[in-house]
């Protein structure tokens, strides 16, 4: 049975720095197998006016020092954090990143917040010239969203989109069903707004994300391919097609594996994955 898609997205290195004027990645020092490169926290916003800080990342006093020293460098200030999502990879350090900007945090799950403003589909936020219309993106987890910069033709997708390799369905909270559908209206937005740029919660940006959406649905439709294949060559439990389908796997990423598989099963045969 084939395993191994073709490379998805980038394999250039990739680091902190300015991808647009106003869209600035603050890599944070957490990279594993999960976690590609590390965390990328974005600041959106230009000098001389307030700035969006997008998924501060792990709770790490140094990675927080590097955000303040990168707003400082471009004259720019922080008025909100917002969350594409509630893992800690992303959040963890959110309320500390808070705390000590003095600003709120606005995430879609309550328990992520501080203060009282939450972050919901249809939002629009603003922070001097930049515009973020908030779109409801879940299936990697419950509470993903994505951030549609209008003027920068960009999107910011957390854990929705990679800029390398491909998403895990976090199964139980995600589903692949939503997770499918939010593709979908990924790549609609990405037909009607022309968009140029997409900005991954891990790995780099990329310059086509209409092709890379376009990636992502073709690589799904493959993997649900072979985890018919592999249930209807008797597959009986989830532990069966991730033998059957992903093994061998690289050290680590058994669970994440385990928990696309079960999405998987669940979505082909409406059994629940025990
Ligand atoms: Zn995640």
């Amino acid at each position: 049975m084939s395993r191994m898609a073709a490379v998805i997205g980038s394999t250039e290195p990739w680091q902190s720095g300015e991808v647009l004027p106003t869209a600035v990645c603050v890599l944070a020092p957490n990279p594993s197998a999960m976690t590609l490169d590390g965390t990328n926290t974005w600041l959106l916003g230009s000098p001389g006016h307030g700035t969006l800080v997008v998924d501060p990342g792990p709770a790490d006093a140094k990675h927080l020092t590097a955000v303040q020293q990168a707003l400082a460098e471009r004259g720019q200030h922080a008025v909100a954090v917002l969350l594409t999502h509630g893992h800690a990879d992303h959040a963890a350090g959110a309320a500390r990143f808070g705390r000590v900007l003095g600003v709120p945090v606005r995430a879609l799950d309550p328990a992520h917040r501080l203060g009282d403003e939450g972050l919901t589909a249809g939002d629009v936020i603003t922070a001097g010239p930049v515009e973020v219309r908030v779109v409801a993106t879940p299936g990697h987890s419950a509470d993903s969203l994505s951030f549609h910069l209008v003027a920068e033709r960009a999107v910011l997708t957390g854990d929705t989109l990679l800029g390398r390799g491909t998403t895990v369905v976090a199964w139980p909270d995600g589903s692949l069903r939503d997770y499918l559908g939010s593709l979908r209206v990924l790549r609609r937005l990405a037909d009607e707004h022309d968009l140029r740029h997409a900005l991954p919660g891990h790995g780099p940006a990329c310059r086509a994300p209409a092709e890379l959406l376009d990636q992502y649905l073709q690589h799904r439709r493959e993997r649900l391919d072979q985890v018919r294949t592999a249930i209807e060559a008797g597959a009986g439990s989830v532990a069966d097609v991730v033998a059957m389908v992903y093994e061998p796997l690289p050290e680590g990423v058994y669970p994440a594996a385990y928990a696309s598989a079960a999405a998987q099963w669940e979505y082909v045969t409406g059994r629940p994955a025990h």
